[in-house]
């Protein structure tokens, strides 16, 4: 048997420490979106808690629809708060007008005099229906989403079913609504929903910030490709797998064509968007499982796994004609680039670095060779 007035006293307090560890974690710093009115959400329903704790000693009865108006304004927020942090605009759209709506209701019913049970039963059907929405944002199919995000679904859903049972329970009830085992459950079910939802909604966020530190880390921004170290180590990646599959990997380094020209002909912003050009002609050239990164500057290099030497000349053939092809818009006339491309497989007892070394030279060979052309790394016995 759960003391029903201590427990809701407890729920009070800790959403709304909940609320000012927040605050002073928001204060002055870019918080995730979301974290801000899931703040007010959480400082809310703490002062719901609270002041239905206080209303036996009140006596208040004009209290009743307050307490429930402001029940439905806290939960709103917090649906908001997901809706904001998933980033979804039409939810919103819905959320405004459906909590404009129960809430009309809920304080029409409180000032017509509804009985308590029948207010107590609409406010928990309209808080567990938002509850049934932070579950189905949480867990929609559709959406790739973490454990994380899956247990907090979870207990948003096992909190709107308890509510629901407790509602249904308050309408089957005569007078006042007593303490009952559905209320308990309710109650417990709050108790989960302050510690997951209170944890969790931090935990989201962080999880948000670190995937895109581990983004920013990793990617080069002008170009959206794989930066130098995460090229080379998805690269090492492959260079193990071939070796465990025993397939072929071919490797390739390009570097663009007098791209100094470009910067002196048409300004640095024109050769920024070479490399955009250059970067997306590379991702519409390859294949999914072949993976290119920008080494630096005007420089790139790709994996090939599973291709032998022809097979490599002829992507990075592929490769040249369509950089060829590729448009970059100017402020005076559309130009043209080129690149020179030097390709290897790799030999199973050479480290990449060496393999990457190879390619170069014959990088280099195909610049002293007249730009705009293929060349094939020696193997390393011959360069030995
Ligand atoms: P080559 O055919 O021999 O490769 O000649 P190149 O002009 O392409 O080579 P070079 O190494 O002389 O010049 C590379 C230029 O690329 C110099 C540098 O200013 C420019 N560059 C490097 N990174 C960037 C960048 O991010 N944006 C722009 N716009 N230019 C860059
Ligand atoms: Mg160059
Ligand atoms: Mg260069």
């Amino acid at each position: 048997m759960i003391d029903i007035p201590s427990f809701v006293l407890a729920l009070g307090v800790g959403n709304i420490a909940f609320a000012v560890l927040m605050a002073g974690y928001t204060h002055g710093a870019a918080p995730s979106p979301g974290l801000r009115l899931w703040m007010w959400a959480r400082f809310g329903i703490g002062l719901c808690q609270l002041l239905g704790w206080s209303r036996p000693y009140l006596d208040m009865p004009a209290l009743n629809g307050v307490e429930g108006a402001s029940w439905i304004l806290a939960i709103s927020l917090e649906v908001a708060a997901y809706c904001i942090f998933f980033g979804f605009e039409r939810w919103q759209r819905v959320l405004v007008p459906v909590s404009a709506l129960a809430l009309a209701v809920v304080l029409a019913a409180g000032s017509a005099g509804a009985p308590v049970p029948y207010l107590t039963a609409l406010v928990a059907g309209v808080v567990a229906l938002f509850a049934a929405a932070m579950a189905s944002i949480l867990l929609r199919p559709r959406r790739r989403a973490s454990l994380l995000q899956r247990i907090i679904g979870v207990n948003d859903a096992v909190f709107a079913v308890s509510v629901v049972v407790w509602a249904v329970g308050c309408l089957d009830s005569e007078g006042p609504p007593g303490q009952c085992t559905a209320q308990e459950y309710a109650y417990m079910a709050g108790y989960l929903l302050m510690i997951v939802n209170g944890f969790g909604f931090l935990l989201l966020c962080k999880e948000k910030d670190d995937a895109e530190m581990a983004r920013l880390a990793t990617t080069d921004s002008l170009t959206g490709l794989p930066n130098r170290h995460a090229f080379l180590e998805r690269a090492e990646h492959a260079r193990q797998a071939a070796l465990r599959q025993r397939q072929p990997l071919a490797l390739a380094m390009m570097d663009i064509d007098h791209f100094k020209q470009i910067n002196d002909r048409f300004g640095h912003a024109t050769g920024d968007e070479a490399l955009v050009v250059f970067a997306r002609t590379l991702r519409e050239t390859l294949r999914a499982h072949e993976t290119v990164g920008r080494l630096g500057g005007e420089e790139f290099a790709m994996v090939l796994p599973g291709t032998d030497l022809s097979g490599a000349v002829q992507a990075a053939e592929r490769l040249r004609q369509a950089v060829r092809e590729a448009m970059v818009i100017t402020s005076v006339t559309p130009y043209t680039m080129t690149v020179s491309i030097g390709v290897v497989v790799l030999d199973p007892n050479e480290t990449l670095g060496m393999g990457l070394a190879r390619a170069d030279h014959a990088l280099y060979a195909a610049k002293s060779g007249g730009r705009d052309r293929v060349e094939v790394g020696r193997p390393q016995q011959q360069r030995a």
